[in-house]
Formats: structure tokens, sequence, C-alpha cells
């Protein structure tokens, strides 16, 4: 789950990390009475949406009067902001973070990530902070720093200033580098981030290290937990499929490409995902129907699939295992009456009942494609799409 920006600096001060003051605001008026209230002489109006790159689309400007604080807070709320991770239609700003301008020194880079490999948690950090890091980490890997921390001891004072002294943080700051660096492990460790990125995190002209930016990433598996947290939950920022898909209890992600995909079990919907690629063709959808599919959850599953207007065939790839085949028949017959499915449909399946599964999807008088192994489903998919 992902929050905005202003949430996350309000999660940040609540472990005692250093950042802006500022206040959010969804409404011009309300800019305007935070700009007040804050006093300047200069504040930074911010787009919160939950993608970043907004300082390059337009989405983070610094007003230097109360009238360019409306200006901007006016042009930006309610614009439909295209950032390199929005995708081309943007994503339309609803609120916005007003903040007291800060008197930038130098931009660095911080992040905090769990690493699976290692089992342990990445911290990385670098010189080159702002909005060019994607850059920096493709050309100059080697100016992004990391260390990797083990939980059961957290991070200690050694490996904190190794880290600030790598990227270049004066030595008049490196104490209290260390202490923000403790403290936003500490964010991360205790709210079950899977991660955390302040970019920029700022030196001031007065030595101070300062959050200016925050993301965060959090653990779904762990969300229930933070009952606090998931209140930030903000639904306008997530794709409505896959909300509707959670009331079912679908794991569904929406994806690129134009082959929709139906599958039990998530490893058998990678490998599905994985083997459509391998053919030429993109998924349009991760999704995984569980292993208890009933005949009314597929026909939901159909549903969200086809709510995608790039969806151009769909492949449905199940195995029969505690699950029946012919009860997955089933629910594929009556979702594509349900649905009056106009794309061509691919169903390989396999295991418990298969054979009385197959007959009935022959039998349904659908224009149903049957396939028997991966590559046959694969192969079939990508003629029908052509
Ligand atoms: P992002 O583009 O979505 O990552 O948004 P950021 O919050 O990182 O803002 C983009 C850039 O705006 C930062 O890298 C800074 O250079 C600049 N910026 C943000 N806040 C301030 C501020 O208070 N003062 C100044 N001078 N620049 C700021
Ligand atoms: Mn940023």
């Amino acid at each position: 789950m992902k929050i905005h920006e202003y949430q996350a600096k309000e999660l940040l001060r609540k472990f005692d990390v250093t950042v802006p003051q500022g206040m959010a605001a969804f409404s011009v008026d309300e800019a305007v009475k935070v700009a007040k209230k804050l006093g300047g002489p200069v504040w930074v109006v911010k787009a919160q949406i939950h993608a970043g790159g907004r300082g390059k689309g337009g989405g983070v400007k610094i007003a230097k009067s109360i009238e360019e604080v409306q200006k901007y807070a006016s042009e930006i709320l309610g614009m439909q902001l295209v950032t390199h991770q929005t995708g081309s239609d943007g994503q339309k700003v609803r609120r916005l973070l007003i903040e007291e301008g800060a008197d930038i020194q130098k931009e660095y880079y911080l992040g905090i990530v769990t690493d699976r490999s290692s089992q342990k948690i990445c911290m990385m950090a670098s010189s080159e902070g702002g909005m060019e890091i994607e850059e920096v980490a493709n050309k100059f890997p080697e100016k992004i720093v990391k260390i990797f921390i083990d939980p059961i001891n957290g991070l200690n004072d050694k490996d904190a200033e190794y880290l600030a002294k790598s990227i270049g943080i004066p030595n008049t700051s490196l104490e209290n580098a260390i202490k923000e660096f403790k403290k936003l492990y500490k964010t991360y460790w205790d709210t079950d981030a899977s991660l955390v990125e302040i970019n920029p995190l700022i030196l001031d002209s007065k030595g101070k290290i300062i959050a200016l930016d925050a993301k965060f990433n959090f653990d779904a598996n762990a969300i229930f937990r933070h009952k606090d947290i998931l209140e930030y939950r903000d639904l306008d920022e997530e794709n409505s499929a896959e909300i509707e898909a959670s009331k079912f209890d679908l794991a569904y992600i929406q994806l690129d490409g134009n082959i929709g995909c139906l599958v039990n079990g998530a490893g058998l919907a990678m490998a599905t995902m994985d083997t459509i690629k391998l053919f030429g063709c993109e998924p349009a959808n991760f999704l995984d129907v569980g292993g208890g599919a009933t005949a009314e959850k597929v026909t939901e599953a159909f549903k969200i699939m086809l709510k995608n207007k790039s969806v151009k065939a769909i492949l449905v790839n199940i195995f029969g295992g505690i699950m029946r085949c012919d009860v997955i028949a089933e629910g594929i017959i009556s979702a594509c009456k349900a649905v009056n499915l106009q794309v061509p449909l691919v169903v390989r399946m396999k295991g418990t009942n298969e054979e009385l599964g197959k007959k009935m999807l022959a039998d349904s008088g659908l224009p149903i494609i049957s396939a028997d192994t991966m590559a046959d489903a694969a192969n079939k998919i990508v003629t029908a799409t052509k």
C-alpha cells in the first residue's frame, strides 16, 4: 500500500525525523490559509499523487508570495499530472501539500528496502539526489552506496557513519545525519514498510539534515497491524479494477499487454505470463483466482478482466488439484454467458476431472478453444489475437 507525501511526513514526525513544516490542502482557499499560517517568505506548493516525478511534470512549484501560492494551487489542483510513473493518462491532483520553503545546500538520496537475497534491510544513499536518481542508477551505479542491516541488530552508528561519509555529508553534519538515518530506519522497521525513499534528503545552510520528500510502501500482509496507516489509504489513487477484485478476494494486477489471464495459483499465474511473453505477446493482467474459486468468482474475474479495453483474448490456465476441472468448466460456461464474451477464449486445464471438464466445454456450444500443454495454449492464444 502506498500513501501520500503529506501522510508520510506526518508519520515521519511521529518518529522525530526532521521534515519541513507543512500541511495538506484540499482547495485553493485552504492552500492560502495554510500558507498564511506557515508565514513564508517562501512556500512550496506540491501536488499529492502516489506517483513520483512530480517536479519534472510541473507538480512542484516554489511560491514567493501568498498570491503565487494561490496561483500555483489553482493551477495544480485538478490538473491531470503526467510523470514517468503515471503513464500517459496521468493522475488527477485532488490534494496539495503546502510547505515552508527549504534552503537547499545539497540534495542527497536515501532509500530503505527489504533485500530478500541477503535477508537484510538494504539502506542505500547517494550524493546525487534530486530528480535524476533513476538516471544516476543507470549510468553511474557506483554513485549509489549500500549497506545491509541485520534486522536482529538494527542500524549501528558505525554503519550509519560509513554511509553518511560515503555520500559526502560534511563532518560538521555527520552526527546529525547518523541520528536521522537511525530514526528513518526505525520508522521503516516499526511501520512494516517495504520501502522508504527520501529524495531529496537535504543539507540546509544551517547544517541540518531534512527529509524534503518521502515515499512509503507498506507490506500488505502486515498492514492489519497498523490501523492508523490503513486510514491513509486513498482509493482515488488505486486502479478501480484492482479495488473491485479485492472485494471478491481475487488477486488481480493490471498490466500493459492485451492477453487476459485467469489462473489458479500465483506461481502458475507467473509461469503463464512468462509463457505468453516467450511466445511474443504481453499479458494484460495477473489474476490468481485462488484455490477455492466458485462459478460466481470466475464470473467476477471475467467481468474485471473485460473492463480493460486492451484485452483482445483470454487465456484460462487451471490446474485441478483440490479444485476440480468440472467446477471450473461450469464457472467458465456461466461466465461466458453472463458477460456475453466477444473475444477469443483459450482454456487449458489439467488434473482432477480433466476429461469431464473438457467435455462440458466442448458440449457447451460456446466457441472455446481447448489447449493441452502450456505451449499449445500460448500458441493458440497468439494465433487468436492476430
Ligand atoms: P518529486 O519530483 O515527485 O520527487 O517531488 P520532490 O518532492 O522531490 O520535489 C522535486 C524537487 O523540487 C526537489 O528535488 C527539489 O529540488 C525541489 N524542491 C522541493 N521542495 C523544495 C524547497 O522547499 N525549496 C527548494 N528550493 N526546492 C524544493
Ligand atoms: Mn522526490
